[in-house]
């Protein structure tokens, strides 16, 4: 798969791909030494189906985003059920709320970071992959995230980045910038 893939159509349908962890719902605190695969993280995905919270009002962002033509496309990296920090049927729990939200396709990388795939954002393969099926034109359309990997696999695919703030990616570069999911709409008009 290549940035440029001649199948993905230079028209086509507008999407707004939507990150999980930290978009439609809360990432954790696990305070100040807390480690997965090495890596020293403090804000992670929820890890069990208890931990899991929906932010308020996203059903109704969603719907919103529907009505004005707009397909609902969610890209989530879930690497923590390879690295056995969540147990796969607790990935499928949460995964069966996230089901239940009005979006149009759900793509899930679970691979992690030496796995070598194409589809763990900051790679755009999830979003290039959608862009295939569904026929959509990547710069008219936006990546919402709250991290570097959204921004950059935005980018990579070429399309644009909306980040939500969460004071703690201040520094982050994105196209534009939201204080909550519902902000989106303001910035992608009709
Ligand atoms: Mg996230």
């Amino acid at each position: 798969m290549t940035i440029n893939s001649p199948k993905i159509p230079a028209t086509g349908k507008r999407a707004i791909f939507l990150d999980r962890d930290g978009v439609l719902n809360d990432v954790v605190d696990r305070g100040e030494d807390f480690f997965v695969q090495g890596k020293k993280v403090r804000w992670t995905a929820p890890f069990n189906y208890n931990e899991f919270r929906f932010k308020p009002g996203i059903v109704e962002v969603l719907e919103a985003l529907g009505e004005r033509g707009w397909l609902r496309i969610l890209v989530t990296n879930q690497p923590d059920i390879t690295y056995g920090t969540m147990p796969p049927e607790e990935h499928e729990k949460i995964m069966a709320e996230v089901k239940n939200l009005p979006l149009d396709d759900i793509y899930v990388c679970i691979h992690g970071r030496n796995d070598g795939c194409l589809c763990k954002k900051p790679l755009p393969g999830m979003l290039l992959t959608a862009a295939e099926k569904w026929g959509i034109h990547l710069p008219s359309s936006y990546m919402v995230g709250d991290t570097k990997s959204d921004l950059e696999a935005a980018r990579a695919a070429g399309t644009r980045s909306i980040i939500i703030s969460d004071g703690r990616n201040n520094d982050l570069a994105s196209d534009w910038r939201a204080e909550e999911l519902a902000a989106i709409l303001d910035i992608i008009g009709e």
